[in-house]
């Protein structure tokens, strides 16, 4: 942790200098992709820092089997450029993450990107300097640039969490968290797997693995409510009326809570007669994507009684798909309502457990004791395994910011700013960190609706801002603490409308293998894209209102 002596030295080091860059963008995900192309058509020196080898981040790292969109290929894909819409074919409504990752290389390469970004490039500390209003940007390494304005791109979901298991290093076989899944193909067939955790993560790898192996073992400690994605192929014909219909898809996202095509049914469940409400539900669990989680009846997400009803239809479709009355209970979420946690959309997974080369070993009852070289031991038995997968998840969108040291104007870390939750304003900056933009912190719109329609909004209002101040000649811009206090709070009561609020997920901070992460943190912004989008947008049109420009 910087020390104010150190803070001081940076200061004297730097003061005087002209900064390398005007913008450095921490990250090549979507977020910085897009931010570069952005700030530069602004005429602005833009460099783009990557901890990975190459652009992509989520879609760069996340190599394991079944990895793929849980949203519509189509309504993820960026949105700025005619061109690229009119040019690109997706070949399945949800497509899998080499696919993805092709894209985002597609569209570095169009724009030009690649000069303005730098791999392999692991940002260690941060730190503004007063004297000159610049941030010093320091790398594994030593090497150090400066720049005028920072820029984070960090990703919400890209610091991955193990457990503590003893003997974690000296299994003999291959073991990854699913985050740094080999790069080369792994061969599956025919080898002994486990998999731990069954989140959104964990759920597409055991559907994707379960007919390959010879064994598979899933350790599962809590279950989730899952629901089937729907896949299918898109053909051409489909690709063209998809082109045709952009703009529609476009508005239609811009309007939904969610920022995905699908918006929640306006009525009450209370209100809809049993057999209509059976009916919309079949077709819901029938419809691809998120609909079941997210078109559903507005209360099912926010009333306790609503929920449960609900839960009860979706328990009895895990009953009806899982052969062994007792393992369909193990799979039925007991702690927790349906879509009160991140909904993992599945193909197959629940007929995965029908298979005789899979089973279900229920860690809550039967802890994990240690990992051998062999394998891993619970407290009831002993398992050998070829290949462990550890899919148990994120210290999530704070994670990454705390693996950076920022030292802001008075020598204050954000890792200690953010000790009790995130406070920020409008999820884009920090008073005490002037210049330092968020294009997808914590609270803001991004962190909980469809990803690259909420960026694009951030990025888009940040380089208007950008444009304001290269017009106005601003060298300084700092949120003030009142506006910061005023947006934690709204953030904190939005908290209160969703069910979501009583869980442990990744939506409340919650994550066992971090110390100090099993306690609600407020981390994301529950008002919905439109809301968040007017908010912007009236911050602007009032002169970037609660922000100090001098
Ligand atoms: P996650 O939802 O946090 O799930 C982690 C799993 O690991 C949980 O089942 C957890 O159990 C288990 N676990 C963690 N530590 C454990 C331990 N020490 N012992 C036993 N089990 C342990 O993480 P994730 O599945 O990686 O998903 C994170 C998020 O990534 C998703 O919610 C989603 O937003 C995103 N994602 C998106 C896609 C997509 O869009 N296609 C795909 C995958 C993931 P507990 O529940 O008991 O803690």
């Amino acid at each position: 942790m910087a020390s104010t002596a150190d803070v001081t030295e940076e200061v004297l080091t730097n003061s005087g200098a002209q900064p390398d860059h005007d913008v450095i963008v921490i990250g090549a995900g979507v977020t910085g992709i897009y931010a570069l192309h952005r700030f530069r058509e602004l005429g602005l020196d833009v460099t783009v820092l990557e901890a990975g080898g190459g652009p992509g981040g989520t879609w760069y790292w996340n190599r394991y089997p079944g990895c793929r969109f849980d949203s519509e290929s189509w309504s993820y894909g960026y949105s700025f450029s005619q061109e690229l819409l009119d040019e690109w074919e997706w070949s399945e409504h949800f497509a899998a993450q080499p696919e993805t990752l092709r894209y985002l290389e597609h569209v570095v390469e169009k724009f030009d990107l690649l000069r303005d970004m730098q791999f392999d490039c692991k940002v260690e500390r941060c730190v503004w300097n007063e004297a000159d209003l610049t941030w010093t940007v320091e790398l594994e390494g030593g090497r150090r640039l400066t720049c005028r304005f920072l820029m984070t791109a960090l990703g919400l979901l890209s610091a991955a969490t193990l457990p503590s298991f003893e003997g974690m290093d000296d299994f003999d076989g291959l073991s990854f968290h699913t985050y740094y899944a080999p790069h080369e193909p792994v061969d599956y067939a025919g080898k002994r797997v486990a998999v731990i955790g069954t989140g959104a993560t964990g759920v597409q790898v055991i559907g994707e693995i379960a007919d390959r192996v010879a064994e598979l073992k899933v350790f599962q400690r809590r279950p989730n409510w899952c629901a089937p994605l729907h896949n299918a192929e898109i053909t051409p014909g489909e690709m063209a009326d998809i082109r045709a219909r952009y703009d529609e898809v476009f508005a239609r996202c811009a309007e939904t809570p969610g920022g995905f095509i699908h918006g929640p049914n306006r009525s009450k469940l209370a209100e809809i007669p049993e057999t209509e409400r059976l009916a919309f539900w079949e077709d819901l669990y029938a419809a691809p994507g998120f609909a079941v989680w997210l078109g559903n009846y507005r209360d099912v997400l926010m009333d306790e009684d609503a929920n449960a009803e609900f839960s009860a239809f979706i328990a009895d479709k895990i009953r009806g798909r899982v052969d062994d009355p007792a393992v369909a209970e193990k799979l039925i979420p007991t702690d927790h309502g349906f879509g009160v946690q991140r909904v993992p959309m599945e193909t197959g997974y629940y007929e995965a457990y029908n298979r005789d080369n899979v089973e279900l070993v229920d860690v809550s009852e039967t802890p994990i004791e240690r990992i051998t070289p062999t394998g891993i031991a619970t407290t009831d038995r002993e398992f050998e395994f070829d290949i462990i997968v550890y899919a148990t998840g994120f210290d999530a969108i704070t994670g990454s910011f705390d693996r950076i040291d920022f030292v802001g104007s008075d020598g204050l870390t954000l890792r200690e700013k953010w000790e009790e939750t995130p406070v920020t304003y409008l999820g884009v900056q920090m008073a005490g960190f002037p210049n330092l933009f968020m294009l997808a912190g914590p609270t803001a719109g991004s962190n909980s609706t469809n990803f690259p329609r909420a960026i694009e909004t951030g990025v888009d209002w940040a380089a208007d801002l950008a444009r304001h101040i290269i017009d106005n000649d601003v060298s300084r811009v700092e949120c003030t603490v009142e506006a910061e206090d005023e947006w934690t709070e709204h953030v904190r009561e939005l908290y209160a409308y969703l069910l979501l609020r009583k869980a442990k997920s990744w939506f409340t901070g919650y994550n066992s293998n971090v110390e100090d992460r099993q306690r609600t943190r407020y981390l994301i912004y529950n008002g919905g894209a439109p809301r968040y989008t007017k908010r912007l947008n009236e911050v602007a049109e009032a002169g970037y209102a609660g922000f100090t420009l001098s």
